[in-house]
């Protein structure tokens, strides 16, 4: 049983039409709004537990709506977008949106990027119950203690590399980008620094991956950022 209410923002009514009957065929509840005006109006008057967002519609820029949305909400936002730039994606994440689709789209990954969203939903409650301890798979991070371990054996990592793997950890499910990240560790997002990023990211891969060229808990999106995958 789903019953998640989910916004759909676009203007375009046989994407539209696509969009709501596949989340009705899978007992999702969904509201509709074909412009930026009443996506906000709806945002603001259902308060709906995920949005499915276009960048292009006729009255305002998709980013400005999710620039606007984050200034009271934290409601997860998913872009579905005919703009493949990686540019376009790393504007929408920066401004708030938390994953991103690029059209054409299949239904099955619409329907596993709600999955994906639904999880971190339950893991968001599940984190403010048991605030010290992130779990995921094998991995376990004690906020408290500042230690992170894999199949309970203590991970031996630098400052960095922990600080990496909590922010990841803190945003599980969310692609993060290269800026968002290296402004949270550095404090800037040098060129510099998205290099270093590279190497450190590298390196706790090292450590906490049993394959390291086919990673199982952190995903690359190349151009674009990271992202922690909900394990298991
Ligand atoms: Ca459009």
């Amino acid at each position: 049983m789903n019953k998640l209410t989910i916004l759909v923002v676009e203007d375009d009514r046989p994407v539209r039409n696509l969009i709501t009957t596949t989340l009705k065929a899978h007992d999702y509840r969904y509201i509709q709004a074909e412009n930026g005006e009443t996506a906000i109006l709806e945002a603001t008057s259902h308060n709906p537990d995920i949005i499915l967002l276009d960048l292009g519609l006729p009255d305002m820029d998709g980013v400005e709506i999710i620039r606007k949305i984050r200034t009271w909400s934290n409601v997860p936002i998913i872009v579905i977008s005919a703009r493949s730039e990686d540019s376009d994606k790393i504007e929408a994440l920066d401004a708030g949106a938390d994953d991103y689709l690029t059209k054409p789209f299949s239904v099955e990954e619409l329907l596993a990027r709600l999955r994906v969203t639904q999880r971190r939903l339950a893991m968001l409650k599940l984190d403010s119950a048991a605030e010290n301890v992130f779990v995921n798979g094998d991995l376990r991070v004690d906020y408290a203690a500042g230690c992170a371990y894999l199949k309970e054996e203590e991970l031996h990592l630098t400052p960095i590399e922990y600080k990496l793997l909590c922010l990841l950890a803190q945003n599980v499910g969310k692609v993060l980008t290269h800026t968002y990240i290296t402004q949270k560790i550095w404090g800037n997002s040098w060129e510099n620094n998205i290099a270093s990023l590279r190497v450190f990211m590298a390196t706790l891969r090292r450590k906490l991956e049993a394959t390291p060229g086919s990673p199982q808990y952190i995903q690359t999106h190349i151009g674009v950022g990271y992202r922690m995958l909900k394990v298991g």
